[in-house]
């Protein structure tokens, strides 16, 4: 895709370019993003609930980071917002490069961390016109090595605070042509987001509170590559929230070769918490595929995948939807690479035939938004920014 990509001024007409906060700032102080009202006042006793709704709203709606308590907000008290600015601040992230693809409207940001760390999100646009998803990271770098992702070569660096998460999407949305808004969010991008759960689910409660983000639960899909408990905290906690599966493959084997997670996990115990998860929460799970051309391509594969799909459906009462991704190569030695259009095709009608159809997914822009860890090398790596 990068023959396809145009760079879009950093800064939308009108708007300064951000500098992340200092290192020192965003050690001492809590992130307010992180807080929903109630979270606030448990923090903050000298606020009314009423007034961390407005207070919370003005963090999330205002862009101008820390003076957005800098001046007065209408019937909420000075007191307040001077005690609310004593206890937390507003820090962003540094906007390094924004993406547009000139096929559609997919548009990748690249941002860097107070402390040097550049992590990934894409805008993608949904069916609806002026409807957009957000895809975001939710650690900087992966522990789990995925053998095919850019994000598993770094190793993990750290987790990503929950502000950190929020304002990936918060400037992916201010970014947005007009009458646009972020309708969904997908915990795909680099990290595994279960790993960070405690972040994320702070995160998604942020994200559901109408004062804040206001996206409906419904809309909010988290991607794992098979972490059994936190799927079914994910069901207990957020029943709502929908759960994408990566599978890498449906043959154990070839997933422990693939995932080295499957040797901590097995594939079955996994399918297990995944089925608890439908079951408690009455959603159809995605299973996310990439097929790699010799790897996972082949007959077997679709065959033993169809399989899991079927067997998955007898268990949950639930079908899960299947969606083969494209695959994005990593760097000029990746030893692995897409699969041809006609070996997709024939994967395809294999699934198909054995009562496992999948969705194709948009051609172009959607090769940024692969499976969890693909985006980090499709054009920009990740590693720390000077
Ligand atoms: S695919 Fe996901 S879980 Fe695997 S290494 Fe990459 S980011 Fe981590």
């Amino acid at each position: 895709m990068p023959e396809a990509v145009i760079r879009l001024p950093l800064a939308p007409s009108g708007m300064a370019a951000e500098a992340p906060p200092s290192p020192t700032l965003v050690e001492k102080l809590p992130a307010l993003q992180a807080f929903t009202p109630e979270a606030l006042v448990a923090a903050v006793p000298a606020i009314t609930l009423r007034e961390a709704r407005k207070i919370v709203s003005r963090v999330h709606h205002t862009r101008i980071g820390q003076a957005a308590l800098a001046t007065p907000i209408p019937e909420v008290r000075r007191v307040a917002i001077e005690a609310v600015a004593r206890f937390g601040h507003v820090p962003t992230l540094a906007v390094v490069e924004e993406q547009a693809s000139a096929l559609d409207p997919f548009v990748k940001y690249l941002f860097r961390t107070h402390d040097g760390h550049a992590v990934e999100a894409v805008r993608i646009p949904l069916e609806k016109t002026g409807r957009f998803s957000v895809c975001v990271s939710s650690q900087v770098g992966c522990a789990l090595g995925c053998v095919f992702c850019a994000t598993g070569k770094l190793g993990l660096k750290r987790n990503l605070e929950a502000w950190e998460i929020l304002e990936q999407i918060r400037i992916v949305g201010e970014r947005l042509p007009a009458g646009g808004r972020v309708h969904g969010v997908v915990f795909q991008g680099m990290g595994e987001p279960l790993a960070n759960a405690d972040r994320v689910f702070q995160a998604i409660s942020v994200l559901k509170e109408p004062s804040a983000m206001s996206v409906d639960a419904r809309a909010i899909t988290v991607t794992t590559s098979g972490l059994p408990a936190g799927i079914r905290r994910l069901a207990s906690q957020e029943p709502k929230v929908r759960l994408g599966w990566s599978l890498g493959s449906a043959l154990p084997e070839a997933r422990k070769r693939l995932m080295p997670i499957a040797k901590t996990h097995a594939l079955d115990e996994v399918f297990d918490a995944v089925v608890h998860h439908a079951q408690t929460t009455g959603l159809s799970p995605l299973f996310a595929y990439t097929p790699l051309a010799g790897v996972n391509d082949d007959a077997s594969h679709a065959e033993a995948l169809a399989a899991l799909v079927r067997r998955f459906e007898e268990a949950s009462g639930r079908r899960p939807r299947v969606s083969v991704i494209p695959y994005n190569a990593i760097g000029a030695d990746d030893p692995f690479t897409r699969t041809s259009p006609e070996r997709e095709d024939a994967f395809r009608e294999i699934l198909s035939a054995l009562g496992a159809p999948t969705k194709k997914r948009y051609s172009g822009g959607s090769d940024v938004a692969a499976a969890c860890g693909q985006l980090a090398g499709a054009s920009m790596t990740p590693t720390q920014v000077d």
